[in-house]
């Protein structure tokens, strides 16, 4: 039987939910807004130890180095996407060849959760970053359903989720394909589920929209936006928190998965270094950099070779400026007072606010000419 000796590791995939064949494991949340597997009744556990032959965690995947990293952009995908729109035209690929697709989408209620599709007004509600943990549901049986009927499947989602679905399949699966996007961290669902509430209360309204990631006025700078209204993502205070690495899961801190640990054929990312690799994808409207982890990953990017622009670019080059690719630097000091706080504050935006740090307009200045300086001497030397 699973015990959780560290609750700080558990990186909530489901994969020991999933493989219980007593389905004596349930996902319960605790204080912070973050779902953990509990043994529900022990009495039922049959001892056969699936739940900790699966795990992720306890079970590290072998390290993948990519093969090539590309700068890639689909311009019929392009608006709707968080970067280059290449995820749905992988999945128009997939389902033109009679399979599934799985992601993650908004529910009615805002809550986030994964789903699949097998068309493309499924995958339409996929599309886009959501920044919370995304609810797995059954998915991983879902995926093995599929696969067992003869199906292709393309599942989507953080590498701790793409990790959680190999151990939990247990076998290479020809008609799978796997796709995890860099990912410096996952924030609390039910920190979340309470901001929600209290937009909804401070409008007077139900919300019925949410972009975490809005890049009509531009990528870079993109806009946080709500059936609400939209302001810049560092003036959201959710979004401030998240990039912060205030409210993210404790497992994201020391990731298990990240670094070509997934298991994942390919890794989607934001180019933020777009200047600098592939200057004349440069438009800010969005680029992604992608990374090949497996033959697999690359023969399946191959057949979507007339609809794309893709560049192959220098992999360290192409990681610069990408806050996902850097190491932890560890859990912020506040974080444990912030959560403690949450649910005895009675207003949690005020509240969440008062844990912003703005960087100082020296540093972010800096950073502006520091960007500008290095594009103008990578086109110098070209
Ligand atoms: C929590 C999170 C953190 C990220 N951090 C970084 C980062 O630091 N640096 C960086 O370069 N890129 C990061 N990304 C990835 C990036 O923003 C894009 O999502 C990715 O490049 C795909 O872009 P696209 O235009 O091809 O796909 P889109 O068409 O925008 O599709 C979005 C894809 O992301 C998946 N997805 C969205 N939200 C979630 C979620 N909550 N959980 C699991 N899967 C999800 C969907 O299933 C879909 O496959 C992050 C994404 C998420 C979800």
């Amino acid at each position: 039987m699973i015990t959780i000796t560290d609750k700080s590791l558990c990186c909530g995939c489901t994969a020991c939910m999933s493989a219980c064949p007593a389905q004596c494991i349930v996902m319960r949340r605790d204080r912070e807004g973050f779902d953990y597997p509990v043994i529900n009744s022990p009495d039922l556990c049959l001892e056969c130890g699936k739940c900790e032959s699966v795990c992720p965690v306890l079970n590290p995947l072998e390290t993948a180095g990519p093969l090539e990293a590309l700068a890639v952009r689909s311009q019929k995908w392009l608006e709707g996407s968080s970067s280059g729109g290449v995820f749905p035209a992988l999945a128009e690929e997939v389902i033109s060849d009679g399979g599934v697709v799985f992601g993650a989408v908004v529910n009615d209620d805002m809550t986030v959760g994964h789903a699949e599709a097998c068309d493309m007004a499924g995958v339409e509600k996929m599309r886009g970053s959501k920044y919370v943990q995304s609810d797995l549901f059954a998915s991983y049986e879902d995926v093995r359903y599929w696969l067992a009927e003869g199906r292709k499947v393309l599942f989507t989602g953080t590498p701790c989720q793409v990790a959680g679905l190999h151990r939990y399949l247990g076998r290479p699966y020809d008609a799978l394909y796997t796709v995890d996007v860099l990912c410096h961290g996952v924030p609390s669902p039910g920190l979340w589920e309470k901001y929600v509430k209290a937009l909804e209360t401070e409008h007077g309204g139900r919300m019925t929209y949410v972009r975490f990631k809005d890049k009509s006025a531009g990528w870079r700078h993109y806009a946080f936006t709500t059936s609400f209204g939209s302001c810049p993502y560092m003036d959201d205070p959710y979004m401030a928190l998240f990039v912060q690495d205030m409210t993210l899961r404790p497992s994201c801190y020391k990731c298990a998965a990240r670094d070509g640990r997934s298991g994942s054929d390919l890794t989607f990312s934001d180019l933020w270094s777009v200047q600098l690799c592939a200057p004349e994808m440069s438009d800010d409207k969005g680029v992604s950099g992608i990374y090949v982890n497996t033959e697999k990953g690359r023969q399946l990017l191959g057949r979507l070779a007339s609809g794309i622009e893709a560049e192959s670019v220098d992999i360290e080059l192409s990681r610069m400026d990408n806050g996902g690719f850097r190491d932890p630097e560890g859990i912020p000091e506040r974080r444990a007072e912030f959560f403690k706080g949450m649910h005895s504050c009675d207003d949690i935006i005020r509240y969440m606010k008062a844990y912003v740090v703005r960087k100082p307009l020296w540093k972010r200045m800096y950073r502006a000419v520091r960007g500008f300086l290095s594009s103008c001497k990578k086109n110098i030397l070209k």
